[in-house]
């Protein structure tokens, strides 16, 4: 069989034109700019509502009459500036009155007939209309759908040719990114500029990593706006386009909030909510650090272990009110006495602990001595004026290298203290392991 395309020698080529322009609904124009007069179809017609008027001629002025006036500026310049020759064919989206009153958004391309081809010396410029009033709708959709989003919408063109680029980003950028989107599709590095400067080499690999993952993608940053540093958190999707290109869907949220609360919630969880020093639940945490910190490094660590002595008589003298007030003047105490690699939490009632890296037991017994003589020589002045006098009992335990576990070092601090308590309280005790 002869698979040569060939020319449906049965039909002419006037019958071969018409039905192709019926298959495509292209309206179609010719226009003499000289005389000003216009030919039209009836599908020109037709695209506007007009069913009933047939194709022939028109007046150029009938023809002005019927475009939107904010898109006839731009449809007269392109066509002057395609009979000046400075652009090789007339290609303008503008806007027509339909007949019901509505406007259709109409694609117009039209070339000026060479003069070779034309018998007189009169200029023709010929072309099409086509209806793509769908097209813009859903366009006009997508516009509206990416300003309401709280956040940028993109569209992130990777290959492994060209460098990567925003083929698309939302003019919502301009307001979270401070980033025009004429500037962003230019060149992402736009973009990356506002990143934080301590963000900016990670986002970068991340946009690598992605890449190459051709996964689902997410990268938390700050960005530095208006002299504000701001958290956001930018996701992707890819779709494969073809071999050479993937697009990543994806949008930069705004995560400021959820980032401050996710830090209050993380300093809540590890403090103790009446003296403000750290809880029992880190201090754990961070003796199991400690231990194996000492285990691989050999650094010495001492465990001082507080409690402070005949508390129930403050409570059931002055009220639990001013018990409380008074840990929280022991605090301020320990608190200020400690280094600041030292930790300090209170993990009971009126225990606490004072944790110290690099220190040896003379040292955290010298650190002790001086904390108890302090706390049995100051008065506590509670907020009524009234004067109190505590005094603390004490265990310090040291050790370096390898320890099997915390239990170890709580159990003889404990029992330390339990010494302390027994040999008639206002002391500390040393041991180590
Ligand atoms: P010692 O340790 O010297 O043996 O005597 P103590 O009276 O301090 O010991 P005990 O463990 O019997 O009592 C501790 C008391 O601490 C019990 C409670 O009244 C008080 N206490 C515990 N937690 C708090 C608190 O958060 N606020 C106040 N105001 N008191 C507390
Ligand atoms: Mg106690
Ligand atoms: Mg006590």
């Amino acid at each position: 069989m002869d698979t040569k395309h060939r020319p449906v020698e049965a039909l002419s080529t006037e019958a071969r034109l018409q039905a192709i322009l019926r298959a495509t609904k292209a309206g179609t124009w010719e226009w003499n700019p000289d005389s000003g007069e216009v030919l039209v179809n009836d599908q020109w017609w037709h695209m506007l509502g007009y069913y009933g008027r047939s194709g022939g001629a028109i007046s150029f002025h009938e023809w002005e009459r019927l475009c939107h006036p904010d898109d006839l500026k731009l449809a007269h310049h392109e066509l002057a500036e395609h009979l000046a020759r400075r652009s090789p064919d007339y290609n303008v989206t503008l806007r027509m009155e339909h007949a019901q009153g509505h406007w259709c958004w109409i694609h117009s391309r039209g070339m000026r007939i060479p003069e070779s081809e034309l018998l007189s010396k009169d200029i023709w410029v010929m072309g099409t209309h086509q209806d793509i009033s769908h097209q813009m709708g859903l366009k006009h959709k997508l516009e509206k759908l990416a300003d309401s989003v709280p956040g940028v919408v993109y569209t992130f063109t990777s290959s492994p040719e060209k460098p990567c680029r925003f083929t698309y980003i939302s003019p919502t950028s301009e307001q979270f990114l401070g980033v025009a989107p004429a500037d962003a599709i230019e060149n992402p590095e736009n973009v990356v500029k506002v990143v934080h400067p301590g963000d900016q080499d990670r986002v970068r690999r991340a946009v690598v990593d992605g890449v190459q993952a051709l996964k689902s993608w997410q990268c938390d940053y700050r960005i530095c706006l208006r002299g504000q540093s701001r958290w956001m958190r930018a996701m992707a999707c890819p779709e494969v386009e073809n071999s050479e290109a993937v697009a990543w869907h994806g949008m930069v949220v705004d995560i400021d909030d959820q980032k401050q609360l996710e830090r209050e919630l993380e300093h809540l969880s590890v403090t103790d909510e009446l003296t403000g020093l750290y809880n029992r639940r880190y201090f754990m945490q961070r003796l199991d650090e400690a231990l194996a910190e000492s285990t691989r490094y050999q650094t010495p660590y001492a465990l001082l272990s507080l409690d402070v002595d005949r508390f129930k008589v403050i409570n059931d003298t002055l009220g639990h009110l001013a018990g409380d007030a008074a840990l929280r003047l022991l605090a301020q105490v320990l608190g200020r006495r400690a280094r600041r690699t030292d930790l300090v939490a209170r993990v009971g009632g009126e225990e606490f602990v004072l944790l110290m890296p690099q220190t040896g037991l003379q040292d955290a017994e010298a650190l002790a001595e001086q904390v108890r003589q302090l706390v049995e020589q100051t008065p506590f002045e509670l907020q009524d004026g009234q004067r109190i006098r505590l005094t603390l009992s004490g265990g310090v335990v040291s050790w370096q290298g390898a320890v099997a576990d915390t239990s170890k070092i709580l159990g003889l601090c404990d029992r330390l203290l339990y010494r302390a308590k027994s040999q008639g309280r206002n002391q500390v005790l040393v041991a180590r392991i």
